[in-house]
């Protein structure tokens, strides 16, 4: 009889959410395991692969973890502001709310049909207002603690979606995360979290966690601390100075001119008459360009002089000022000493605008490039001449700071994270514009600003809100003059900047969330989700984290303890998309093969880390492994059934076929817990069909006892990568408790994983040419590894061509050559 998918997965779909198998124990912490997903983004209404891809293998994670008696919480929920929605609602006149809504009611149907264990009591969604009035209380704690403010910045702007983004959502290439335009700058007052106050402990903090190398030294690079000195320059003839950071203070004596930002606040005032309309002529023409455009080390050098000079403070020299777009006011000071002899790019500068050049550092007799970058001895630099430069470097500090004309200083690349953002689908930021107070902070009492449901959507460059005259029109909360809501939403990633504390009582309504249950369950121990966040909501998240913390509502200092990406899955090699017509439909096949065949497919494909690609052949091979298991139990199911079979057996008074076994089925369990602990799922599933194959071999000359035992395991191991088949087979074994509900795992008997030897025949034609000796049942693959290692078989076969080969298991290997 074919397994019929459909009817036992809904049978155990039905079974788990009616006596609530998978709702969280949150009062026994004893073996606490917190197993995360990345929230789902209901933009459509349909689960596709990647989700699957996502959902499916860490819940095998943390069902095998259940098996292994851990009290798992696994959750679920939706990640419901956003862009797509709005943009959707311009498209078609849908409302966000209504299509959001719907979208919710769609995929929570999808998501039971993978039979997660998710505990559907703590599901949440970012869209209602009792989620996001809490994302206003956040925001007004970091407001208290002076880490919320507004401030006029170049910020970048899209001008497709008519909103600002973070840095974190322009691509290198400079175009929008969500769209691909081409991102312009823009001056605007924004919103910002203040996240450079954390910079330092965000970067030590990446010591202290089990995250994949590679998105760690991401968050390192994003961080970019450098160490090195701020020096100030007076201006020639005027009382101002220019400051300057500096990671190389060694090379100051080689400080031949200095750039500004084109927007640096000084350029107005030190610019010369006679350079005025060049200055203003440079800045229209760089107005458009990005910072990736900027500071782009392909592009062409430009710049204009301003006139003015200013003084090296180390020698007194005059040297010339200039502006030039590679320098950002968001970097550093916005301003820079340029030292063409070690820099590039400031070489390069130089010698298109004829700027004199000093070499500082001695480059190697046969170096033959333009600057210098590398270390070597200090020249042309009075008292530091002859110094490496780390010692040169302390050697420059000390004397600045002596002299009173700069100090040490550390620098970050982080900036801070920009979260107004001129659209609907959002959280209403709490503040009150008052032309009496200025800005008002809403009081606690008073949260949730409530999203208006009525709105014009049409992006004019300003806040939808602005067109709903009741929501934006307000009595301040201080003075009662009319005054006006922030028309602003927040940045998307607010909200899942802390939803994982939210899970744990998604509806409590007197604070954010349980803390004393979070003091208990937080961090999450294991989170599982795509590697593209790496610099955005996993960073956001750990910043949001620290500062609970500080204000006393978290006691640990990180929010994920163990973090995987899931690869990426293809199809025929390409990745998936509309546009190219490849698009797996998850629906289609689970209609086919049922949700079980469907996951494990996705799990045998290939490293979970790495994905795999799609192929219809080989999701109908899963399937045979699937009928066949069903098969096996369905046939054994009344021989079984009433057997009570031992922990553990003397192997020597087992039968051959009991005894080889027995020894399979121990390895593989040894094997199978080594592997999915490790989310190696492809070479788990390979061990389990490999055990199907010696199992259907041998089975029916076994004990019924010996049965029992061998099927107990086989279903235990084969309940978390296939859940629902698992519990069946379970029962089909006799077992009257279900699996789920009452946890089992069996441990290895280590004496079953003993290897035996056997001597095997190595014969070419038929000739013996050596003996090998090899681990009992090893097969032919390996056999031949060990015979091509044996100067007495390969000096018979090098230079011939082998036309057969003749494997017989634990006895011979013969090869024919001609
Ligand atoms: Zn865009
Ligand atoms: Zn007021």
């Amino acid at each position: 009889m074919r397994y019929p998918a459909n009817e036992i997965e809904s049978k155990w779909q039905k079974y788990w959410e009616e006596n609530k198998v998978y709702k969280t124990d949150f009062n026994s912490t004893e073996n606490k395991l917190y197993c995360l997903v990345m929230f789902i983004y209901p933009s459509g209404a349909k689960l596709h692969c990647g989700h699957w891809y996502n959902y499916g293998p860490t819940d095998t994670w943390a069902r095998f973890k259940k098996l292994k008696g851990y009290n798992v919480f696994e959750p679920m929920g939706y990640d419901a502001f956003g862009l797509p929605a709005e943009n959707y609602a311009i498209k078609t006149g849908i409302h966000p709310q209504d299509s959001t809504m719907k979208n919710i009611d769609d995929i929570r149907t999808q998501l039971k049909r993978i039979g997660c264990m998710y505990d559907w009591n703590a599901e949440l969604m970012t869209c209602v207002p009792e989620y996001y009035k809490w994302n206003q209380w956040l925001f007004l704690e970091l407001y208290k603690k002076g880490l919320a403010y507004r401030k006029n910045a170049p910020v970048n702007w899209c001008p497709n979606d008519q909103t600002v983004l973070a840095n974190e959502q322009v691509q290198a290439d400079g175009t929008c995360e969500r769209c691909g335009a081409v991102v312009i700058q823009k001056n605007l007052t924004q919103w910002f979290f203040k996240i450079t106050d954390y910079a330092e402990e965000l970067l030590s903090g990446l010591d202290t966690i089990n995250w994949p190398e590679k998105t760690k030294l991401m968050q390192r690079n994003w961080i970019g601390k450098s160490t090195g000195a701020e020096i100030s320059f007076k201006i020639d003839g005027s009382n101002r100075e220019i400051k300057v950071f500096t990671t190389r203070p060694d090379t100051l004596f080689g400080a031949t001119y200095m750039v500004l930002a084109p927007e640096h606040s000084l350029v107005d005032e030190i610019t010369t008459d006679e350079f005025k309309s060049a200055i203003s002529d440079y800045r229209d023409s760089i107005k458009s360009m990005t910072e990736i455009d900027r500071t782009s080390t392909i592009k062409e050098k430009t710049g204009v002089n301003t006139g003015a000079f200013a003084i090296n403070p180390v020698n007194g020299k005059k040297i010339p000022v200039w502006i030039a777009d590679y320098v950002l006011t968001t970097y550093g000071t916005g301003a820079i000493m340029a030292v063409p002899g070690q820099d590039e790019r400031d070489w390069e500068f130089a010698e298109k605008f004829n700027l004199p050049i000093v070499r500082t550092v001695q480059p190697p007799a046969d170096f033959n490039g333009k600057a210098y970058t590398e270390d070597g001895p200090a020249i042309n630099s009075d008292f530091l001449n002859g110094l490496y430069v780390e010692d040169a470097k302390k050697k420059i500090i000390e004397w600045l700071e002596e002299k009173g004309i700069g100090k040490k200083k550390v620098n970050y690349r982080l900036r801070d994270w920009l979260i107004s953002r001129q659209r609907y689908w959002g959280t209403p930021i709490p503040i009150i514009h008052c032309p009496q107070c200025g800005e008002v902070p809403v009081e606690e009492k008073a949260l949730p600003v409530k999203l208006p449901y009525e709105v014009e959507f049409k992006p004019a460059g300003e806040s939808p809100l602005t067109t709903n005259k009741d929501f934006i029109n307000v009595n301040c909360p201080k003075c009662g003059s009319d005054a006006k809501r922030d028309p602003d939403t927040m940045d998307t990633f607010v909200d899942s900047s802390w939803y994982y504390f939210r899970y744990l009582n998604p509806h409590i309504d007197n604070q954010p969330f349980d803390n004393t249950l979070a003091e208990k369950w937080i961090p999450v121990d294991m989170y599982v989700g795509g590697a593209e966040h790496a610099t955005m909501h996993l960073l956001y998240a750990r910043f949001i984290h620290k500062f609970l913390r500080d204000i006393g509502y978290a006691s640990s200092d990180e929010p994920f303890q163990n973090l995987i990406h899931q690869g990426t899955i293809t199809n025929q090699g390409a990745k998936m998309s509309k546009s190219k017509g490849n698009v797996v439909n998850p629906d289609e096949f689970t209609k086919e093969y049922g949700s079980d065949v469907f996951r494990l497919y996705l799990m045998f494909m290939g490293p979970y880390e790495q994905g795999g690609d799609w192929s219809d052949k080989g999701i109908a091979g899963t399937d045979r492994f699937v009928q066949r298991t069903y098969d096996l139990f369905s046939r054994l199911s009344e021989t079984v059934k009433n057997e009570n079979p031992a922990d553990k057996y003397d192997i020597d008074k087992l039968s051959a076929e009991e005894k080889s076994l027995y020894k399979k089925v121990n390895e593989s369990l040894n094997k199978y817990e080594e592997e999915i602990n490790n989310f190696r799922f492809n070479t788990a599933i390979a061990a389990l069909m490999e055990l199907l194959n010696e199992v259907n071999k041998n089975i029916e000359k076994c004990s019924p006892e010996i049965q029992k035992f061998v099927l107990n395991r086989f279903a235990v191991m084969l309940a978390p990568v296939a859940p629902h088949l698992g519990e069946e087979c379970w029962q089909l074994a006799g077992n009257t408790e279900t699996l789920f509900e009452n946890p089992v795992w069996y441990t290895v008997d280590e004496k079953a994983l003993i290897k035996e030897t056997v001597n095997i025949a190595i014969q070419v034609n038929g000739k013996l040419r050596d003996t090998i000796q090899a681990a009992a049942n090893s097969d032919q693959e390996f056999v031949k590894s060990l015979l091509l290692k044996s100067d007495k078989v390969t000096k018979h076969i090098e230079g011939k061509t082998i036309v057969k080969e003749i494997f017989v298991k634990n006895k011979i290997y013969n090869i024919v050559v001609k």
